[in-house]
């Protein structure tokens, strides 16, 4: 493909055929995970005493521009920067204007990120600069209290100045919210109004199966909390009027538009609706192991072949390989009798 070049200046020389599983499904979207680590502890993604990574494993800055560079090349349009905290990593903002480089040359269609929104008040405006028209928010409360609780080190008041500035910046935010039963389920409503008083579409998204959580425990407190978002849809539907819409992001969510508060409300439901038919997408992790399916545990290690030289044509190959290794679909399941999580691996890994 020509146009892309490497942060040397040098062009991403690829053969042209895009990246095309054995199902038929292109791949035309990268989510990058920058780091593993963060600065909140959410309970459903990570336990309070998480190891992270040593940092020597991590890509550097560079080395995550080259492959990102190289998936461009290879027909991605989309790339979303995420974590761990995407916006804790040092210098992060450094990768994001490199990368803009592909938007400015219009191989790349969209770039953009998925934050906890702690650090968005300081970033906002260089985001919007580097080209980042939408991002992710996560916000699963608008109450202070129980927003400390979820998170167990976040402060509700920095991530609504950093949604706050965003917006200023003029980068559309959707929110997104783990639905979590007997937790967060009686504020729905409140999280409608909210979006469309401040002009934010909104994503609930059903509680996975990633990760230890609480040791033992975890499973358990998953199994508990977990709400299947047909009944939240039911349930809403009795105060709000839901229009179907086929508005879609090329990502998992299924939209309704809700009268009333002038929003899109999505659906990500992966226990209860199995979107792989559609899936487009790989996920990187910071230290360049590439997942074809969030919910499965196979891998294809890409910094090997990137380190072994200085040429792309081995790690080109290493990802034409590992997208004929892109399973049909994933195999989350909740179980109440099951000890552990279906998927070892946190979702701070992979970047949800
Ligand atoms: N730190 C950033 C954030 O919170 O937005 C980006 C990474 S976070 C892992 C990405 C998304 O995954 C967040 O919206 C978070 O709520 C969601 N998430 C984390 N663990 C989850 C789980 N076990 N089930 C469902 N969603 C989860
Ligand atoms: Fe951090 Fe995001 Fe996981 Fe919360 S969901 S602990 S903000 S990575």
């Amino acid at each position: 493909m020509d146009g892309v070049v490497r942060t040397d200046g040098a062009p991403v020389t690829v053969r042209p055929q895009p990246a095309v599983d054995p199902f038929g499904r292109t791949i035309t979207y990268l989510r990058v995970s920058v780091t593993d680590r963060c600065d909140f502890r959410c309970v459903y993604c990570m336990a309070e005493d998480m190891t992270f990574l040593p940092k020597r494993d991590l890509l550097t800055l560079e080395e995550l521009d080259r492959v990102c560079s190289t998936f461009v090349a290879l027909g991605v349009r989309k790339l979303r920067l995420t974590g761990g905290e995407p916006l804790v990593r040092r210098n992060v903002m450094s990768l994001v204007r490199s990368l803009s480089r592909h938007l400015k040359s219009g191989a790349l269609k969209e770039l953009t990120l998925t934050t906890n929104g702690s650090q968005l008040a300081k970033h906002a405006a260089e985001l919007a600069e580097c080209g980042v028209r939408r991002i992710n928010v996560s916000l699963d409360t608008l109450d202070p209290a129980r927003f400390t609780e979820l998170t167990r080190w976040g402060k509700l008041d920095q991530v609504l100045d950093g949604i706050a500035a965003a917006k200023a910046a003029g980068i559309h935010v959707k929110i997104n919210a783990v639905a979590l039963k007997g937790v967060n389920d009686a504020e729905f409503d409140d999280l409608i109004r909210w979006c469309g008083t401040h002009g934010h579409d909104l994503c609930l998204i059903e509680v996975m199966p990633m990760g230890d959580i609480d040791g033992e425990g975890g499973a358990r407190t998953r199994a508990d909390q977990y709400l299947p978002l047909s009944l939240a849809r039911a349930d809403l539907a009795r105060r709000w009027t839901l229009e179907d819409t086929d508005y879609r992001t090329g990502g998992p969510a299924r939209y309704v538009n809700v009268r009333e508060a002038g929003i899109r409300l999505g659906f990500i439901t992966p226990l209860t609706h199995n979107f792989c038919e559609s899936c487009n997408r790989v996920r990187l992790t910071c230290t360049g192991q590439l997942f074809m399916c969030l919910g499965q545990e196979d891998a294809a290690d890409l910094r090997a072949p990137m380190r072994a030289s200085a040429d792309d044509a081995p790690l080109v190959d290493a990802i034409r390989e590992a997208i004929t290794r892109k399973p049909k679909g994933h195999d989350f399941v909740i179980d109440r009798r099951r000890s552990g999580p279906a998927v070892p691996r946190h979702m701070s890994v992979t970047g949800g």
